[in-house]
């Protein structure tokens, strides 16, 4: 089977025979007709079916190297910045039919195991059979276009103690014994979002709490199909009620379901089984195969999305009740404004500094993205504040469609007229600005985004040790000499840096001319240009110290001279485009040197070499 259809997806969901308990009642299948999920479903239904549309088929698909029938995008193993720009444009499709708001998606977990997969000899350092297993499996979801969730953290009975160790370990899924075929889970997790309607569950390591080597039994990767005996969901109150589109339009689309998951002795087989009993490699699972890198390359995709959404809602709101002119009122839209190209910018620049990982798959610049993740938590949480401030009255003033239309239409269109619109359709932009800001639905959405990635108050701490922060530390403890340095010593450095690139002026343009791609010709230009500017800089070096004033511009200062000289104050922070990666990075350099300052040097990666040579 190919990319499927909204009533192929529909179709598996029918026959699934999942077990969800909601609201007191017990199903055991039928989840698409319940009115807790028949319209998210639906709205599922429409990201399949958009796999077919002509105007998005291109993006949304590419051919399966197994069958060479179209499958869908997230799959795609990127291996050149096209394959990367293909995947975030598919990805940015489906977030754009949900405004950001579905966070479950197919391709936020089908990113992680193209990732897994392509990391098959990672997974087979314990056994081949687990590298085997994640290809096979990533495969099967490719082919069969099956939807996953995932499940990660323990149940939140007691924080104060591992998982492992809540009420003796009993609580937290482990493995209670394996047979022949594979082993059994029993206990449970805390969440798997859109769990009762998903086709697979995902029964992975978390991607922030760390397994301790105690932690074995409760240290493993595997997937479950949704409906395997003995799994169990526990589904909370839906926020869908059911109501109009008009009167709840988020809610009424896409509210996604979070469930508890129970297993209560859930058999899976060994070839659905990725890593077992091994806290050491549940440690490594998304950051060893870039797996949480193309998770979150989708994530930003969504919240970009997302933040489009609001920036569009909050000024027609603005625009609706003529408040667009009260500078407090821009500074809340500059906030949004800044957060979107905030979030454009670091996306564009994890692809542009994206690299082969050592499988070979071009992962995107994880620093970017893993600011953009530590950032959206909380940036996300000023969006609903700001709505609801500059709503104020008007997102009480906010009728139901039944109101529109029925007696009170006339009032409606005349009290409730706004600076841009008449009275029904300001009430329709008011309800789709409370579905956004007040509603139990969007108060979800702030919790959803806040707890996206795990807790951002933990995130901190491997968002810190996975930085190189070691040149910035450099360039503070070299400035302690570097502002020592006397103009002839600085003006020595220059010149041998000049001499120095002199002696090997081939070498520099060869290598420029290979990685940046320019002509031999210009290579050579901006060769002798770099050197030019270490010369002119080692001229200023005796010119830097100042200057005398004569003070006599007035009678109390006849007879007086002024002393201007200037003292290094700090590192320099010099970025460098990739046109020039040579001479640009010669500019930042030698004045730096030339005035005794340490510099902190960011490269454009594809001519790091060149660069820093
Ligand atoms: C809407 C929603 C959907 C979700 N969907 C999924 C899903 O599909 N799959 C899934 O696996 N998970 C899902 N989650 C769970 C998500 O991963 C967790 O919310 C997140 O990891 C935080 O864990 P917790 O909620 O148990 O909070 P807790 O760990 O219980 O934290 C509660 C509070 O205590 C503080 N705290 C607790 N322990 C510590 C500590 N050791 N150090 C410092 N502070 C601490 C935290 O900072 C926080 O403020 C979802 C959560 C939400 C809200």
């Amino acid at each position: 089977m190919a990319a499927r259809s909204g009533s192929e997806f529909l179709g598996r969901l029918a026959a699934a025979r999942v077990h969800v308990e909601i609201q007191g009642e017990t199903l055991t299948g039928g989840v698409a007709d319940h009115p807790a999920f028949r319209n998210v479903v639906r709205s599922y239904a429409e990201l399949y079916d958009m796999q077919h549309d002509p105007a998005y088929r291109d993006i949304l698909t590419y051919p399966s190297p197994a069958t060479g029938e179209p499958v869908a995008t997230a799959f795609l193993t990127p291996r050149t910045p096209e394959d990367l720009a293909q995947r975030r444009q598919a990805s940015k499709l489906w977030a754009d039919r949900s405004l950001g708001m579905l966070g479950r998606t197919g391709d936020y977990l089908n990113s992680a195991l193209m990732a897994l997969a392509s990391a098959q000899d990672w997974f087979g350092q314990a056994d081949a059979q687990y590298g085997e297993n994640i290809r096979r499996y990533y495969e099967k979801v490719r082919e069969e276009d099956l939807l996953c969730t995932h499940t990660l953290i323990p149940p939140q009975a007691n924080r104060a103690v591992s998982g492992s160790q809540q009420a003796g370990g009993a609580l937290m899924a482990h493995i209670v014994r394996e047979d022949d075929n594979g082993i059994v889970i029993r206990g449970a997790r805390m969440l798997a979002t859109i769990g009762p309607f998903a086709d697979e569950l995902l029964v992975f390591p978390s991607t922030v709490l760390r397994n301790t080597p105690e932690d074995k039994q409760y240290s493993f990767a595997c997937a479950v199909p949704n409906d395997a005996t003995g799994l169990r969901y526990l589904a909370r109150e839906p926020l869908d009620y059911g109501r109009p589109r008009h009167d709840h339009p988020l809610g009424s689309r896409f509210e996604e379901s979070d469930a508890v998951v129970i297993f209560d002795d859930v058999h899976v087989p060994y070839e659905r089984c990725f890593v077992l009993g091994d806290p050491e490699l549940c440690n490594g699972f998304y950051t060893h195969t870039s797996a949480v890198v193309h998770m979150t390359h989708q994530v930003v995709t969504r919240t970009t999305a997302k933040t489009e959404y609001i920036l569009g809602l909050l000024s027609l709101l603005t625009q609706a009740i003529g408040i667009e002119q009260f500078p407090h009122v821009q500074a809340d839209v500059a906030e949004v404004i800044t957060t979107l190209e905030t979030l454009r910018a670091l996306l564009r620049a994890a692809e542009a500094d994206a690299a082969p990982n050592e499988f070979g798959v071009l992962t995107p610049a994880w620093a970017p993205l893993n600011t953009a993740r530590n950032l959206y938590p909380r940036l996300y949480q000023r969006f609903p504040e700001i709505l609801r401030k500059l709503g104020a009255s008007g997102l009480m003033a906010t009728p139901t469609e039944a109101d529109v239309t029925g007696p009170a239409a006339a009032d409606i269109e005349t009290y409730l007229q706004s600076a841009t619109l008449g009275g029904a359709e300001r009430v329709r932009l008011f309800r789709l600005v409370w579905d956004t800001c007040i509603s139990a639905f969007s108060g979800r959405q702030a919790l959803y985004e806040y707890y996206f990635f795990g807790d951002p108050v933990r995130m901190a701490g491997p968002y810190v040790a996975s930085y190189d922060r070691e040149p910035y530390q450099a360039a503070v403890r070299a400035f302690g000499s570097t502002r020592r340095l006397p103009a002839f010593e600085r003006q020595r450095v220059l010149r041998s840096i000049a001499q120095h690139i002199t002696s090997r002026k081939e070498e520099f343009a060869r290598t420029l001319a290979q990685e940046a791609g320019k002509p031999l010709k210009a290579a050579r230009t901006e060769v002798e240009r770099a050197i030019f500017t270490f010369n002119v800089a080692a001229e200023e070096t005796t010119r830097i110290p100042g200057e005398y004033l004569s003070l006599d511009w007035q009678q109390f200062t006849s007879g007086r001279w002024g002393i201007v000289r200037r003292f290094p104050l700090g590192p320099i922070a010099g970025i460098t485009p990739f046109n020039f990666p040579l001479n640009l990075v010669a500019h930042k350099v030698a004045p730096a040197i030339a005035s005794g300052s340490s510099t902190a040097l960011i490269t454009f990666s594809a001519t790091l070499t060149a660069s820093s040579g």
